[in-house]
């Protein structure tokens, strides 16, 4: 047999004929599947004369996509056995997980699930292996001939079948089709599935794994189309890590600001209202009174001009600034109205041009910074409506600078710097930036080449001076032209994406937007579009995660409540709680008929940042007693001295 020359892990080597993945990193349980020349294969694999091999270790990105694929084909597997009747939709891989969708009579219960999974343990301990065969389309119809649903996909093969719904491309997005086995010990065929690939090389290379819910789905995410029952499930690299992940789950469930939301009654979503709009209880609106004083506060101090818009405009403006027909889908159907068709207000941008078109504008009035908490309406589709992170009407910190194109970068930094900065001041320590640009193939991107190329290369240079990791998002950019957004991590390590920055020369040419230069000669500005907080809902519902509903004492809607020992010590705390408020602090006194102990788990319960207790000795010394949020007490404290602690606290920002 000849040799054949790869490259492995870097380094050059010969090798037989026919030697697979699994020969290169023998008695390396980790690795699960190979790369070749780029493209993931499964561990069986032969490796091709002059190929760069490198190995694919379960714990990878790759590597977990392709063990939570593979357990989607121990499941589906599982169903099958139980439910001879159910038929296969797809099966992919999902951010920390997969499902597969099954077409059944009745949807699966609890119990169902249970059962599900005890099969699966079974197909798991039996160490089937995953076996790849080629087929031509008339043996992939005639062998697959009870599933309508892999019938249709192999109709849709090439390059459509990727779109055909959201996870297809695993099935059939090779440019050949192909048919895996899962073949017991002994040899003999046990189950099968059309897919692409790659996969385990056997079901004893799935060492942890649970299903997690089930959801209807409808097939092709189309309702015309029947409805599914989509069986999610988690599968990691080890025990550990899947209890690492469950743990995780569990932080963020207790975070959810939607329950969060309800139990420290900060806002709601009334049926009433319709999905989507939400409204704020007075201590949400106490939060948000706070955000709003701090970002106009901050604006002011950044060179901007407060500037107010209505809600609802003739549809010619936005037919001007192109979010017609663009934009259309996500903005709410027009109102008719004396013959003109009005639409509620998607985004600011649009009037606050018509504001720079009031008159003539010299070069010496730029960088013209105009900024307004603007109220918008978008349409998102209601399975993606989600709390205050995804809602139908918001409120903007917008702000259009309109400047030279000398003076882009200057601006862009200028910008870059404040939100970060704002952030700082809202616990948020950890970024990174990502920069959307356009795909030079979509016809969705207006402007030409150059523009685009000036625009991109302005971001960057400002994005890269800011010393912070930058990730590409190619395709990302919106139509007028390509941004930076701020992604921040939370305390549980997840990434919300917050401000956006976006460098648009189109806008300012559709509205016809011009200056006086220095020379005399008219000019047209760039417009740089930037929100902060991006929305104060969402940036509210982030903060509540964040801190878990335990707001640092300047957010928190309260942020003092005596807690009386006897009713006799009530008027004490109320001249204290006079004298804290007298310094702009937001106190209560409890005086409930509840008893003390009671009084400070309702203070515990609502994540208040200070207690405040007073009994027959600290009255008799002018003082009180603090309990913290960590439950230590510090007694005997001269009631000036709490007074300054907690003004101290609320001006400095801090966490306590
Ligand atoms: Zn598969
Ligand atoms: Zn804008």
């Amino acid at each position: 047999m000849s040799d054949l020359r790869i490259t492995v892990d870097g380094s050059e080597r010969s090798v037989a004929a026919g030697t697979t993945g699994a020969d290169l990193w023998p008695g390396d349980r980790s690795v699960i599947a190979v790369r070749a020349d780029g493209e993931l294969k499964d561990l069986g694999y032969d490796v091709q004369d002059g190929s760069v091999v490198e190995p694919v270790v379960s714990s990878s990105p790759d590597g977990l996509a392709i063990l939570r694929h593979s357990t989607a084909h121990v499941m589906a597997q599982a169903v099958q056995q139980l439910y001879p009747d159910a038929k296969l939709g797809i099966g992919p891989p999902v951010e920390n997980g997969f499902y597969y969708d099954f077409d059944v009579a009745e949807p699966f219960t609890p119990d169902d699930l249970g059962r599900i999974d005890k099969r699966m343990q079974q197909i798991i301990k039996d160490g089937q292996s995953f076996s790849r065969r080629i087929v031509t389309e008339d043996d992939a119809r005639a062998e697959l001939a009870d599933e309508p649903y892999k019938l249709e996909l192999i109709g849709l093969k090439g390059p459509g079948a990727a779109d055909a719904a959201e996870g297809a491309a695993a099935e059939v997005g090779g440019g050949e089709l192909t048919i895996y086995d899962n073949v017991a010990k002994d040899g003999s065929l046990v189950w099968k599935d059309l897919c692409r690939g790659p996969h385990v090389p056997t079901t004893r290379h799935i060492p942890a794994y649970k299903l997690m819910r089930v959801a209807a789905a409808y097939w092709r995410g189309s309702e015309m189309n029947p409805q599914l029952q989509r069986i999610y499930g988690t599968a990691w690299e080890s025990r550990d890590a899947l209890k690492d992940h469950l743990h995780r789950l569990e932080e963020a469930a207790k975070r959810d600001h939607r329950k969060l939301g309800t139990e420290l009654d900060l806002f709601s979503f009334p049926d009433e209202l319709g999905s989507g709009l939400a409204v704020f209880h007075p201590k949400g609106g106490i939060i948000r009174r706070v955000m709003e004083d701090y970002v106009r506060r901050r604006h002011e101090e950044e060179g901007f001009s407060f500037v107010a818009t209505p809600h609802i405009t003739k549809q010619e403006l936005f037919e001007t600034s192109g979010h017609l027909p663009y934009y259309a889908d996500t903005m709410f159907p027009p109102m008719e109205m004396e013959g003109a068709h009005y639409y509620l207000k998607a985004m600011n941008c649009p009037m606050h041009n018509l504001i720079f078109r009031s008159r003539g504008r010299s070069y010496r009035e730029l960088p013209l910074r105009l900024f307004e908490l603007g109220a918008v309406y978008r349409f998102e589709k209601s399975g993606v409506v989600h709390g205050l992170t995804r809602v139908r009407g918001l409120t903007m910190d917008d702000s259009h600078s309109y400047v030279t194109p000398e003076q882009a970068n200057a601006e862009i930094k200028h910008l870059l710097g404040f939100c970060l900065s704002l952030f700082r001041d809202f616990g948020l320590a950890d970024f990174y930036l990502e920069l959307s640009t356009r795909d030079a193939e979509s016809d969705k991107f207006i402007g030409t080449d150059e523009q685009w190329e000036i625009a991109t290369a302005t971001l960057e240079e400002a994005a890269v001076e800011s010393g912070l990791e930058l990730v590409p998002d190619p395709g990302g950019a919106a139509y007028y032209g390509p941004k930076i957004s701020v992604q921040a991590r939370d305390a549980i390590g997840r990434n919300w994406q917050l401000s956006t920055i976006q460098y648009d020369f189109n806008m300012p040419a559709r509205f016809g937007l011009e200056y006086q230069a220095g020379d005399g000669s008219r000019q047209q500005p760039v417009m740089i579009h930037s929100a902060k907080f991006g929305s104060i809902e969402r940036f509210l519902g982030v903060l509540v995660e964040h801190y878990a509903g335990a707001f640092p004492p300047w957010l928190a809607p309260v942020q003092v409540v005596g807690i009386p020992i006897t009713d006799e010590h009530v008027p004490y705390l109320q001249s204290v709680a006079a004298k804290l408020r007298a310094a702009g602090v937001r106190v209560e006194v409890d005086e409930s008929d509840d008893r003390m102990q009671k009084k400070i788990r309702n203070a515990q319960r609502q994540k208040l940042p200070f207690m405040l207790l007073a009994g027959d000795e600290d009255v008799a010394k002018d003082a009180v007693s603090f309990r913290y949020r960590n439950g230590e007490q510090k007694n005997g404290v001269p009631v000036d001295d709490a007074v300054a602690e907690i003004v101290k606290a609320v001006a400095d920002r801090v966490q306590v």
